[in-house]
């Protein structure tokens, strides 16, 4: 079993110990950054000979807490903020600022509540941190005002979430209009309820896709180094990217134009690239949620592409890095064949040269 994807609740031995000792955990070095015991691990799906067990020790995480969470929060859109079908027909500034006023502010709450607890008041220290530092106790020039809570903040309202609502707004007129194979629940409960469980694996195929893209020489020279300029993440960093990764990155709601499918669920689709960029983020191995209580965050393997760039394409859940040998799980092993394929790389670009 990857022991990464064991669980998501992870305790104490003794509920006497007043804080969690992260080093039974993993290990900090001197510079005070902390590496996890355990591997980088990616989900027990598309593995061969199937590992039943392991993949009911992982199902649990799949959904608690993140997935649910993003599931009801579409749900609560759909009840209490979405208009109805008859005002979406048309395109009003009306409904269209109200739903761009709704997502500024839900963002705002979830991202500050992390930044608030890890960040601003470090509830937790550095405990479970993987990058020691704090950034902002080091002001730096790649960043807006040298400030990367700032400068990650201001992309995020300035073109994240306008064009995070822009996406949703299309698709809504779309399904309102009939330009999309709205499906309905009593007709097609199934295939809505199977879609619904793979909203998450479109995610990570759509993210591994677009990721790989913006990673070729001159997209990330021009569009994906603004999201890198953070390579010590933090809450804010997960929407910090250049309009055009916005655009490509929430595009994943789009699917939901051409597969059968229901507002609702390409609600939850957009939620999960929205609200669930922060998991991978929060720079902490583990967030405390008591005394003696800590969830797994999921953020190592994004984390490590934070750090080493070339890696972790993708989030774990389908193992694509695997397959295209790019994975790091964090280990030596991992880092000894990062170097080797960077070697590999070098040699193969020197090539040419030695050769005229
Ligand atoms: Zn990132
Ligand atoms: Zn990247």
């Amino acid at each position: 079993m990857d022991p990464a994807f064991a669980g998501f609740l992870i305790r104490a031995d003794t509920t006497r110990e007043r804080i969690m000792d992260d080093l039974k955990f993993g290990t900090r070095d001197k510079r005070g950054n902390y590496t996890p015991n355990t591997p980088a691990g990616t989900a027990p799906l598309f593995v061969w000979p199937p590992r039943p067990r392991a993949f009911l020790a992982w199902l649990p995480g799949y959904f608690f807490p993140y997935n649910v969470l993003f599931f009801l929060s579409a749900l609560a859109w759909w009840a209490w903020v979405i208009p109805p079908v008859e005002v979406m027909q048309s395109l009003a500034w009306g409904w269209v600022l109200r739903l761009l006023a709704v997502n500024a502010v839900a963002v705002f709450l979830w991202y500050f509540a992390f930044e608030l607890h890890l960040y601003i008041r470090r509830a937790q220290g550095n405990r479970f941190k993987y990058n020691g530092k704090f950034p902002a106790d080091h002001p730096s020039d790649v960043f807006w005002f040298r400030r990367q809570n700032l400068d990650n903040m201001l992309r995020s309202f300035l073109s994240g979430v306008p064009i995070w609502t822009g996406v949703q707004v299309l698709v809504l007129w779309a399904f309102a209009n009939g330009y999309a194979p709205w499906l309905s629940w009593s007709d097609n409960s199934l295939w809505l309820a199977v879609l619904c469980l793979i909203v998450p694996v479109i995610h990570e195929i759509h993210f591994f896709c677009i990721h790989r893209l913006i990673h070729t020489p001159f997209l990330y020279k021009w569009v994906h180094s603004v999201h890198h300029n953070s390579n010590n993440p933090s809450p804010w960093s997960s929407l910090s990217m250049h309009p055009v990764e916005h655009l490509l990155y929430f595009s994943t709601m789009f699917y939901h134009l051409v597969l059968p499918s229901h507002p609702m669920i390409a609600l939850y689709q957009l939620h999960v690239a929205g609200f669930g960029a922060v998991p991978g983020h929060v720079g902490f191995d583990k967030v405390e949620i008591t005394e003696d209580m800590a969830i797994d965050s999921h953020a190592y393997i994004h984390y490590l592409h934070h750090k080493y760039f070339e890696v972790n394409y993708g989030d774990g859940l389908i193992p694509i890095d695997r397959w295209l040998g790019t994975f790091h799980d964090g280990s030596k092993d991992g880092d000894a064949r990062m170097k080797a394929r960077f070697e590999a790389k070098k040699a193969r670009l020197n090539a040419p040269k030695a050769s005229s």
